[in-house]
């Protein structure tokens, strides 16, 4: 397909993030056509440092549709996490508590640079700097996605669209004024996070808990640490020069023991908000929404990448029934389906959340009911199996909607 002919397409997708590509893949797997719009450059999108903790199911998903094998080559898998506070570190073990499940470490632009590089292998339409201006007809039979590409405004017309174009994107306006709820929830903080070139200080992940505020050692490779910590939610990055940022983590993070946190020079470094949005119903005539676009899940569950591959894998099946045999069922039952996952989901994200930020209106008796939270977690095998069957993700069976 030229690129300057564009023009009609199964399944118009809008961002070409992990949500988007996924379900291109899916579909391309079951013979379905589809157009990806990105908005940014190819370099910009795999040089975008985000998620990089990866659920077991998402990680099945990939390799069973064979875009895993990097992923299988470098990925670190995790078997625990270790809650830290009071100067004592306090393991949850995932292999234990969650029948054998666990977690892998691989960024999540690792994953959309495959997934870019399989579908440009396939010599299948994935469009950069084509930026989606907005979306029309969603109440017909073939909505359109209006969009620039090359300086020059173009049509896409679809059976479907399916807006995977993040929390700014555009899909999302596209409902009538109505259509749509959104519930949200913002937090008094954020979460500066930085990549540093040095040999990660853990082998699993810790979370701490402390008076200054929350922090968490992760890790990207053997040779770079991923670390973050709980800021104001209005700071700036000037507010945060290098020898603040080390000294905070190396207090949030000390342990009794005398471990210490490894420095290295800080080669990445953002300012993320910590909020929590989920919009309803994920769908509207022939308008489907996935991922970002749809919900947000503050960043200390690790879910936002795992939820979004959630959606578009319940996506995916409905549009190859429907196009197979026009049975539209699944596609009717598509946002029901999904949002049983994404309300769990923000359930387990805002409680992590609650139990391990410093917030700065607390007063004493939530201090006490935060460190009495904690400290069940740590003693109660019950709760540590619940934390961790819902940090290594939910099965889809536990997930399933009972429409
Ligand atoms: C600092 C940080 C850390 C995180 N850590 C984790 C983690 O550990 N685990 C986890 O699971 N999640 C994590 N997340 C969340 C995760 O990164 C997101 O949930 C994930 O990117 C969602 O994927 P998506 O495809 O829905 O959206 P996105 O990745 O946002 O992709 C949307 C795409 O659409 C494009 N787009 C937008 N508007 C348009 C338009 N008009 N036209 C065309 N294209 C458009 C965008 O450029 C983008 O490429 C983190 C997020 C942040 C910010």
């Amino acid at each position: 397909m030229g690129e300057e002919l564009v023009s009609r397409t199964q399944v118009g997708i809008v961002g070409a993030g992990p949500a988007g590509l996924v379900l291109g893949h899916l579909l391309h797997r079951e013979g379905i056509d589809a157009v990806v719009l990105e908005s940014r450059s190819r370099d910009y999108v795999e040089r975008r440092v985000r998620a990089g903790v990866l659920e077991q199911g998402t990680v099945d998903l990939l390799i069973e549709t064979g875009v895993g094998e990097r992923l299988q080559r470098e990925g670190i898998v995790h078997h625990g996490i270790e809650l830290r506070f009071d100067g004592r570190g306090h393991r949850i073990p995932f292999d234990e508590l969650a029948d054998g499940r666990g977690i892998t470490i691989y960024g999540q632009q690792e994953v959309v640079k495959d997934l870019i590089a399989a579908r440009l292998d396939a010599g299948l339409p994935l469009l950069f700097e084509a930026e989606a201006l907005g979306v029309e007809g969603i109440d017909g039979d073939e909505p359109t996605i209006r969009y620039r590409y090359e300086g020059r405004e173009r049509e896409l017309r679809c059976d479907v669209v399916a807006g995977c174009d993040g929390y700014h994107g555009v899909s999302r306006e596209a409902a009538p004024a109505g259509a749509l709820t959104q519930y949200e929830r913002e937090y008094p903080f954020a979460w500066l996070g930085i990549l540093a070139e040095v040999a990660p200080s853990t082998e699993e992940l810790i979370y701490a808990y402390h008076e200054n505020g929350f922090s968490l050692h992760s890790l990207r490779s053997p040779s770079i640490s991923r670390l973050y910590v709980q800021c104001d939610a209005g700071d700036e990055l000037e507010q945060w020069p290098d020898e603040r940022i080390w000294q905070e983590l190396h207090t949030r993070l000390a342990r009794d023991d005398g471990w210490e946190l490894e420095e290295g020079p800080i080669v990445e470094r953002t300012i993320a908000p910590m909020r929590s949005i989920v919009t309803e119903p994920m769908q509207h005539g022939r308008l489907y929404l996935a991922g970002d676009a749809v919900h947000i899940v503050p960043a200390t569950g690790a879910k936002g990448l795992n939820l979004a591959v959630a959606d578009v894998r319940v996506l995916a099946g409905g549009l190859v029934d429907w196009f197979r045999s026009g049975n539209e069922r699944l596609l009717e039952l598509y946002s029901a389906t999904c949002l049983r996952r994404v309300w769990q989901t923000q359930n387990f994200s805002a409680w992590m959340t609650a139990m391990l930020h410093r917030y700065p209106d607390a007063d004493d008796y939530q201090l006490r009911l935060q460190r009495a939270q904690l400290d069940y977690v740590c003693r109660s095998r019950a709760a540590a199996a619940s934390l961790a069957e819902q940090y290594v993700g939910l099965e889809l069976a536990q997930t399933k909607s009972s429409v």
